[in-house]
């Protein structure tokens, strides 16, 4: 035992897959990973992970591991020395800026890297480059969500943390998968509904686990949520149920917001929703009569035209009945990605510095000049899809691309390989060749996130450590490392050599993180901001105000936009999702020989009619097609979904994946995110050869 112990390493890092934030030791023997031990003091998770966390990290010692930098050369790559790659994409980035100007440059972060690669990211855009184009992969996922908290209580982060959610009388979900895609969280939801009757509303189009579970399971025409919602909150004010005290003192608003509601009849409701006026009326009741309510969402919600919108209809009913700013209330969008909220929290986004100071505030970009001794650019910076958009247009010149597979990510596959083709530089950095990678023009292997040291946030605003499980393999560097490099090479010196030197300057110029610092986060301590200098954090947000200047909560009114809907061509709705056991395209899970053994391949799940009318069962060949492309799948018959649905799960990054389907140019007009969940198709029958 004792040799034993001499040569296993224990060390504490944090899951790099969801957003629940799991941490736990890993065992390790060299690089073999011996096994995954999560601790009573982990703060998001205790003693429970979930399949992923604890069997699915052995992808880092995966044989086809980008190991060495690679150049292209031709119709193939070459490898290269890290001097040479780096040098390279220097001075290709310095010609394309001094020729397009910087706004002629993008660079989208890593939503697998650390808060400290993130903050680096942005001022590489920002101050090396000069461009505000710097967004991650919450555009795909969760921006709509936070656009809707920004505008009603101020910050773009889940208000309240997972003990809330357990805590509660009521839990409310809308479109999130939630024992899937967050399977711990979803734990803490079973628990407290077996334990102490918790009481469980799910809004869904598909009849998952937690739908089995709900008190009330509620399934409105796909694209209609919002319309729901605002019948919800009619009824409740028609009946005299809002919270008065809590909307008198604590919000703006009230009464335009109540005027915007008058058009939301029950009958109205019904037909446009498809839920019965009971259905509406049993929902307000069940919210009138709980102590305290929560509300969970995710792509179900985000990912339509309305996304925004929606995710506001779902504030404003907190604020309605007095569901913020008190333990065990308030709004959760539930995030994808292990670090998408931290990265989006430290400034890879367009528009906002880290700390979420916008860019349009004069004040706040002279403080970063100061601190950073440059001159930052005024211009408007794009989003991640907006910069596929100037790509194709020939506006874009060249893409920074970290640890993202924008191919597969992205709606509408054959448009984004158009758009990124288009790049005269693209600059990929990756554990595996993704199909991103093969289409870059410089490929730089990334260190995974148990190689590297920094800190992740989870969903609920926690900062938590990374420490290094083991070295990079072969010569992977950390995002850190590479932009250092990269920045030096194009004649900036970053003055940070590790880092906690990044996360002392976000202290510093970040109010919202102005007491987090290395020593606070030891071990399995964790914060969740905001952190005022003390060192004191935020269980839950807006217990005295919200985050506006006056401190108030502000309703607002929300716009329903007609979802795209089944047509003669196209009969069926398809919508996408998560499989418990893998994680978006598969890029990592599908390396892990166990998972991959258990779930090899997606399949199309049909409704009982969709397979009557088409004479289709488990295990046939079908051609799924779109307006935007088609593919080849398995199909299984499943009472999860009713009516004309079909549903497909993201997991696959070559020839079956999703997004060959969606369309790319359906977005939320806000956030610009694509509207995944709104793709008509028609589905036909093949034979098996
Ligand atoms: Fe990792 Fe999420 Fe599973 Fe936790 S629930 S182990 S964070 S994938």
């Amino acid at each position: 035992a004792k040799l034993r112990n001499s040569i296993v390493k224990r060390t504490k890092t944090v899951c790099p897959f969801c957003g629940v934030g799991c941490s736990f030791e890993v065992w390790t023997r060299g690089r073999e990973i011996l096994k995954v031990e999560p601790k009573p003091e982990s703060p998001a998770n205790g003693v429970a992970t979930c399949v992923k966390g604890k069997f699915g990290l052995s992808f880092v010692n995966s044989r086809d591991r980008l190991t060495r930098p690679l150049i292209r050369d031709g119709d193939h790559f070459r490898e290269a020395s890290w001097q040479e790659a780096i040098s390279f994409i220097a001075t290709k980035l310095s010609r394309i800026k001094e020729k397009y100007g910087p706004d002629s440059i993008g660079v989208i972060a890593s939503c697998t890297g650390t808060n400290e690669e993130a903050y680096l990211a942005q001022r590489f855009a920002r101050d090396v480059v000069g461009t505000h184009n710097i967004d991650n992969c919450a555009r795909y996922c969760q921006a709509p969500a936070t656009t809707g908290l920004w505008r009603t209580v101020g910050y773009g982060g889940d208000s309240g943390s997972i003990t809330d959610v357990e805590e509660a009388d009521l839990v409310i979900i809308v479109g999130s998968n939630t024992a899937e895609a967050h399977p711990v969280l979803a734990g803490r939801i079973k628990r407290a509904k077996k334990l102490r009757g918790q009481k469980l509303i799910v809004v869904d189009v598909r009849r998952h686990e937690m739908a089995e579970r709900a008190d009330l399971f509620i399934t409105p025409k796909i694209g209609t949520d919002l319309v729901l919602l605002n019948g919800v909150m009619k009824y409740i004010v028609d009946r005299g149920w809002q919270d008065e005290k809590f909307i008198r003192e604590r919000t703006v608003g009230y009464d335009a917001f109540v005027e915007s509601l008058k058009q939301y009849t029950l009958e109205n409701v019904e037909a446009v929703t498809g839920v019965p006026k009971e259905t509406v009326i049993k929902v307000a009741t069940m919210i009138h009569e709980a102590k305290s309510v929560v509300a969970l969402w995710a792509m179900g919600v985000t990912q339509h035209q309305d996304g925004s919108e929606t995710s506001t209809a779902i504030s404003n009913l907190l604020l309605l009945t007095g569901n913020y700013g008190r333990p065990n209330t308030g709004g959760y969008p539930l995030r994808g990605h292990a670090n998408v909220q931290g990265v989006s929290d430290f400034g890879a986004l367009p528009t906002m510095m880290p700390g979420y100071q916008p860019t349009s505030d004069e004040e706040v970009l002279t403080k970063f000049e100061k601190a950073w001794n440059t001159k930052l650019p005024r211009s408007k910076g794009l989003t991640s899809t907006e910069m596929v958009d100037a790509a194709l247009q020939g506006k874009m010149k060249a893409m920074v691309v970290m640890g993202e597979d924008k191919l597969n990510a992205d709606a509408g596959r054959e448009t984004v390989r158009r758009a990124l083709s288009n790049l005269e530089l693209l600059v990929v950095t990756e554990l595996f060749m993704t199909e991103t990678a093969k289409l870059a023009t410089v490929v730089l292997p990334a260190a995974a996130s148990l190689e590297k040291e920094g800190t992740f946030v989870n969903t609920e605003r926690r900062i938590q450590r990374l420490y290094k499980v083991m070295e990079p393999l072969g010569e992977a560097r950390s995002e850190f490392q590479i932009l250092l490099d990269l920045a030096k090479a194009m004649g900036k010196e970053f003055p940070y050599t590790n880092p906690e030197d990044v996360m002392g300057e976000a202290a510093q110029l970040c109010p919202i993180f102005a007491g987090v610092a290395y020593s606070r986060l030891e071990g399995f301590n964790s914060l969740q901001w905001p952190v005022k200098p003390s060192g004191e954090d935020s269980r839950y947000l807006y217990a005295d105000k919200f985050a506006f200047p006056d401190g108030k909560a502000r309703f607002y009114r929300t716009t329903h936009y007609e979802p795209r809907v089944e047509n003669p061509t196209y009969d069926l709705m398809l919508v996408n999702g998560r499989m418990l056991e893998h994680f978006h395209w598969a890029n990592l899970t599908g390396r892990v020989s166990g998972i991959k053994y258990k779930v090899p391949e997606v399949y199309l799940e049909v409704s009982p009619q969709v397979a009557a009318e088409k004479g289709l069962k488990d295990g046939d060949l079908v051609m799924v097609s779109s307006s935007n492309g088609r593919l080849k799948t398995r199909v299984m018959v499943t009472n999860r979904l009713e009516g004309k649905k079909v549903f497909l799960s993201l997991h696959d990054s070559k020839e079956m994946n999703v997004n060959e389907l969606t369309d790319p140019m359906t977005r939320d007009p806000t956030s610009k995110t694509p509207a995944y969940k709104e793709t008509p198709v028609y589905v036909e029958k093949l034979e098996d050869c």
